[in-house]
């Protein structure tokens, strides 16, 4: 029996349509890449994306799936460009800055990118490093205006945001913004492609604004009109987890923080701006956390913050929620996922326990938000308990799971049930709570059994003088593999691998104890911040154990 409900299509510009209409006032301020803040409302965000998505249409004849790449930081133009290309059933896709060239150029050969939107800054690299690999890129535009462009750029068809804008605004409002199906194509998002090229994920608007709802959820961030967020996360990475939707959904008071992601600026943002909310990866919160202390710092409004993209680091969480009153919030997720999985949010179960498992709790990966269904198995693909114990490969799927990669790379995606692996080692909960022990890429095996080299991380960055730790599985003559710990020890520390192997004693099981610690100046990292261990495995491919 058919339901009698309308069929109403999710899609961004329902999103911008609601901002607009019921928080119209609520405002977007932006720490722009020019240097001085920028504030303006939702209702602005709308005419200016419609003038855009105008100018789109009649100066550059974008058509409805053509891809559009954005290089830029989190601000308010990258917004209007998010809203008026998706809004005319384009598709943005992001790129990381951060990634290598060669990446780049064959990110944006491989989707067939048309034009690119680039921050100003990136003005060189884009000129001198991208362009000339780029082979389907017909127009540059400049994120800025008139006065801020850079004066010498080589690049053929070049123009200035602003000026664009200006020259189309008298006709162009109020923009009639096109009828979408919410299955089209309406962003794209490679994965850092650790083993092998990167892959595309086309996200439609429909798990678009699906993420945006769970978004705003209690067992998400809980987003609501009165509060402010910070994405620090930006844009390119996983589409800032969802936060650009979630904004205009809930109403909240966005604060945008362009290019400059430091702990000074960020505080000084947080600040000024009354920011209640905010999510980045960890590196993020180490530099912070590094600025409040060596200032004496507080931060007065900020309630919760999102810690993703990589384990949580025990002492973030501590300083977080012991020092300065912050509620951390661990996230799990990918770019296959639009990009959240799990949330760490307190239920009464968690409640009920004492400060210390209550902490013990926070530091997994938490629950699965609505529309994520989620198990674990064996090599054989068989089912394994949710006992807290068994680790397996996780397993998920869901309205917002990837199906295929863009251009059926890496042919069929999902097994006969729909299951997507999200090549993640995890531990299932009776109490329903996620933990992550590896990537089945970095899990290392010794004699048959799986030891888990992000516990053994956790573990030693722990100790007081640990700055940072990798774990790798090197080889070894009997168990096929043993872990080696590498360590950045803090400034000035006086710890030796002895130091470091009795505080591991009685943390993890004794099987797990590294065969080796040695003391590295750096560990190599990823554009999204997170431990290079494929780097670091080459960088350790001729060591041997004592
Ligand atoms: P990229 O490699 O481009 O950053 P993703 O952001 O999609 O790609 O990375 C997703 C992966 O990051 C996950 O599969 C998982 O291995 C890791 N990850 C994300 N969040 C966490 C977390 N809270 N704890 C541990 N690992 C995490």
């Amino acid at each position: 029996l058919p339901g009698l409900m309308q069929d109403f299509q999710l899609t961004t510009n329902a999103v911008l349509q609601h901002a607009k209409n019921f928080h119209g006032d609520r405002e977007i301020v932006t720490n722009t890449v020019e240097g001085p803040k920028h504030r303006y409302t939702y209702a602005d965000l709308e005419k200016r994306a419609g003038i855009l998505a105008h100018c789109l249409r009649e100066n550059f004849d974008v058509k409805p799936g053509d891809i559009i790449g954005t290089m830029a930081w989190n601000t308010y133009r990258h917004m209007e460009i998010w809203y008026a290309v998706m809004g005319i059933e384009a598709v943005v896709h992001t790129l990381n800055p951060r990634l290598f060239p060669d990446q780049l150029s064959y990110i944006a050969n491989h989707a067939g990118d048309k034009m690119l939107f680039f921050d100003f800054d990136l003005t060189e690299l884009v000129e001198k490093e991208l362009a000339p690999r780029f082979d389907t890129i017909q127009n540059y535009i400049i994120m800025t205006d008139k006065k801020t462009m850079p004066r010498h750029y080589s690049l053929p068809s070049t123009h200035c945001y602003e000026d664009l804008l200006a020259a189309t605004s008298s006709k162009a409002y109020p923009f009639p913004w096109p009828e979408i199906n919410e299955q089209a194509a309406c962003a794209l998002c490679y994965t850092s492609g650790t083993t092998g090229n990167p892959k595309g994920v086309l996200y439609s608007h429909r798990s678009q604004v699906l993420i945006g709802i769970m978004c705003c959820t209690p067992a998400c961030f809980g987003l609501g009109a009165m509060d402010t967020m910070l994405p620090v996360v930006p844009m390119f990475h996983a589409n800032a987890w969802a936060i650009v939707f979630a904004g205009p959904i809930s109403g909240c008071k966005l604060a945008l923080p362009g290019s400059r992601l430091d702990g000074p600026t960020l505080h000084n943002f947080f600040e000024s701006e009354g920011v209640t909310c905010t999510a980045a990866v960890p590196t993020v919160w180490l530099a912070l956390l590094q600025h409040l202390k060596e200032t004496k710092s507080k931060l007065t409004t900020l309630n919760r913050v999102v810690i993703g993209g990589s384990a949580c680091p025990p002492a973030v969480l501590e300083a977080f929620e012991n020092v300065y009153g912050v509620e951390v919030r661990h996230a799990w997720g990918m770019t296959e996922l639009s990009p959240i999985g799990t949330v760490f949010t307190m239920t009464p179960t968690e409640a009920g326990k004492n400060p210390e498992e209550q902490m013990a709790a926070k530091l997994k990966q938490g629950r699965p938000i609505f529309g994520v269904e989620m198990k674990i198995t064996d090599d054989d693909g068989k089912e394994l308990p949710r006992d807290g114990k068994s680790f397996g490969h996780l397993m998920v799927r869901g309205p917002m799971t990837v199906k295929e990669y863009m251009r059926a790379d890496g042919g069929k995606l999902l097994d006969e049930e729909g299951w997507f692996d999200t090549g993640d080692v995890a531990v299932l909960e009776p109490e329903g709570l996620m933990r992550i022990t590896d990537r089945s890429k970095d899990v290392i095996k010794s004699g048959g059994e799986w030891i888990s080299s992000i516990e053994i991380e956790n573990e030693a960055v722990g100790h007081p003088q640990v700055a940072e730790a990798a774990v790798i599985g090197v080889q070894h003559p009997k168990w096929g593999e043993r872990p080696l710990l590498v360590v950045v020890k803090e400034p000035n520390a006086s710890i030796t691998k002895e130091d470091v192997l009795a505080f591991l004693v009685g943390r993890i099981a004794k099987w797990w104890m590294p065969d080796d610690v040695v003391f590295a100046e750096s560990i190599p990292h990823t554009a999204t911040g997170k431990i290079a261990k494929k780097a670091l495995r080459e960088q350790f491919e001729k060591y041997t154990f004592p």
